[in-house]
């Protein structure tokens, strides 16, 4: 099989605006494969309900996630796009996977851990705690052989091949067993200024750790320019002793594609100080690129006619697939 036979799938929750880990984690990767499979992109509005929103808030995140898409360089010409809740076939196939699941293994996930803990115990919603059953159906639908995440969800993407490993020993052959692409560099941006957690989408907009792609450069600027790094002035990768220059030579490795070890000869002797501002320089370079393109693809009009094509072409695969299923359990 080429690659271009090859399922290639990934997506984001539209739960707040994209960060600078959004793109470096997972769209840079995906865009920069997209030609080489068959390809899909959604946007993973289902799971963006798994804490109650705001509707209107929603709709706009929806709308900016699928913009961002485009403006980060997904090509709906080499790219199914759609949009998850759109194709119904994702909440059947979630329903039947989550009763493939294992309450032990669903307590076992790391982000349902860490989220609960947060929640405190009386506040802990199911949809989190089931939320993994329907990733693993977002991407058994498509017959998926790579997803290209962060490392956070590397876990839920393992815990997919475990499940289907399990239904097609029980029920006979009927899905692929996906594999994580995770990148060597980027695939977990720290908050710059809480080194102890990554950069996330629900920060609050004036977290000064968390780089958005929409940021005014000025202020992502500001941000870099005062990211928590350490006593010592010694650019070197080393994330247990130094992670706030660790973090920052990730970013700029993983956005500009120069080597960690070039980065560590090109800024021996130099201060942190001008380090800083060549990082800045690079992300300021890359969130300019960015934001033009989204300007232009922020239309409603164009966005609707491509989540429509998109959705069209997702439910062929995904309803073959379903009936498969349906037929493998005998509900068929
Ligand atoms: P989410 O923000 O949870 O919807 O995640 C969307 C994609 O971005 C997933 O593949 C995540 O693993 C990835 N991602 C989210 N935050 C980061 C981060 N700080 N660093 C690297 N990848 C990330």
């Amino acid at each position: 099989m080429n690659n271009k036979e090859k399922v290639m799938l990934t997506g984001v929750r539209p739960s707040g605006n994209l960060t600078l880990g959004n793109y470096l984690g997972a769209i840079k990767n995906f865009v920069t494969r997209q030609k080489q499979y068959k390809s899909y992109i959604f946007v993973a509005d289902l799971h963006a309900i798994t804490s109650p929103r705001d509707p209107a808030d929603l709709r706009a995140a929806i709308d900016d996630c699928m913009a961002m898409y485009l403006a980060c360089g997904v090509d709906p010409e080499q790219t199914i796009i759609f949009r998850q809740s759109d194709v119904m076939e994702h909440g059947v196939l979630g329903f039947i996977m989550t009763f493939q699941t294992h309450m032990g293994e669903l307590s076992r996930m790391t982000q349902f851990k860490l989220k609960s803990q947060s929640m405190g115990k009386h506040g802990i919603e199911t949809g989190l705690f089931v939320y993994p059953p329907l990733m693993a159906a977002d991407i058994l639908l498509y017959n998926t052989a790579i997803v290209p995440v962060g490392l956070d969800q590397q876990q839920h993407v393992e815990l997919t091949r475990d499940l289907s490993q399990r239904f097609n020993k029980r029920y006979g052959k009927t899905f692929d067993d996906p594999d994580v692409y995770i990148a060597p560099v980027g695939n977990k941006i720290l908050n710059l200024q809480n080194l102890s957690e990554k950069m996330n989408k629900s920060d609050d907009e004036r977290n000064m750790g968390t780089i958005f792609l929409r940021d005014d450069l000025k202020l992502a600027r500001k941000k870099i320019m005062s990211a928590v790094t350490d006593s010592e002035s010694v650019v070197r990768f080393d994330e247990e002793a130094k992670p706030g220059i660790s973090n920052l030579i990730s970013i700029l490795a993983a956005t500009t594609g120069e080597s960690i070890d070039s980065i560590e000869k090109r800024f021996a002797g130099v201060g942190y100080g001008d380090f800083k501002r060549a990082v800045a320089d690079a992300v300021c370079e890359l969130l300019a690129k960015i934001q033009a393109n989204y300007a232009r693809f922020k239309q409603t009009d164009v966005l609707n006619a491509i989540l429509d094509d998109g959705a069209t072409k997702a439910r062929v695969v995904a309803s073959e697939t379903l009936n498969r299923a349906k037929l493998a359990l005998g509900l068929k």
